[in-house]
């Protein structure tokens, strides 16, 4: 069941909304279809009411179970990021959370799929996508550290939660020209944002820049 107010908060979240969106391209987002998709979408229904108020500024928030929706300018960059650097044909993401990314993914992508580890929030967020009507996420309950075997190879793959390292079974769902972003935790404890892409001689990783996610965790919570 959807806690928050999803008749929304009018013309205000509309006006709100659109402060947003002037932000993200102040600080370099240049994608006009990511834009215009998070534009639309009502970032207040993912979160609780007590903090919809706070929904349209450029912070991530609690969610409960000790989980964040990931900052509006993140989600903005990262699926910028796979958008210009090949096709969305076939997405999987891993960390649904909130389902706020996986929203913004299904905007831009033929297909999504997404795992999430949590299964009160996995079973909020599919709620969500019912009340969107969003007809091209799937979804499942599962460790995400194994990727999606069955539905592979991915176009892109998006990582919403830090690894120690980029889990091998990711790289090798990745489809030949797939890209995947995903921050990695580094042996002093700071994160960084990699954009790897795979040819048919392996992969290549750029840093994009440092960032702030909750870990990757192994296992399962029901
Ligand atoms: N994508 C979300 C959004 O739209 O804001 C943000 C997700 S939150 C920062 C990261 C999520 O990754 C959490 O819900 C967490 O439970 C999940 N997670 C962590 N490790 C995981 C794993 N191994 N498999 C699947 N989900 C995982």
């Amino acid at each position: 069941m959807i806690t928050t107010n999803m008749a929304g908060i009018g013309m205000t979240s509309q006006r709100t909304r659109s402060r947003l969106i002037q932000r993200l391209r102040d600080k370099g987002i240049i994608e006009e279809n990511v834009l215009s998709v998070m534009e639309q979408t009502p970032r207040h229904i993912f979160i609780d009411e007590a903090l919809s108020h706070r929904a349209y500024e450029d912070t991530s928030l609690p969610i409960g179970m000790g989980q964040t929706i990931s900052q509006p300018y993140i989600v903005a960059r990262m699926t910028e990021l796979l958008v210009m650097s090949g096709p969305m044909n076939d997405v999987l993401e891993i960390g649904t959370g909130c389902g706020y990314q996986t929203s913004i993914l299904a905007g831009v992508s033929r297909r999504v799929y997404t795992i999430e580890r949590i299964k009160p929030l996995q079973k909020q967020a599919v709620d969500r996508f019912k009340a969107l009507n969003l007809h091209n996420v799937t979804h499942r309950h599962g460790d995400g550290f194994l990727g999606w075997e069955e539905q592979a190879p991915f176009d892109a793959i998006i990582v919403t939660a830090a690894p120690d390292q980029i889990p091998q079974p990711l790289i090798d769902q990745l489809a030949i020209g797939g890209r995947m972003v995903t921050p990695v935790t580094l042996a002093n404890g700071n994160q960084e944002l990699y954009l790897v892409e795979k040819d048919e001689e392996g992969i290549s990783s750029m840093k994009i820049e440092e960032v702030k996610f909750v870990p990757l965790l192994g296992g399962t919570i029901e």
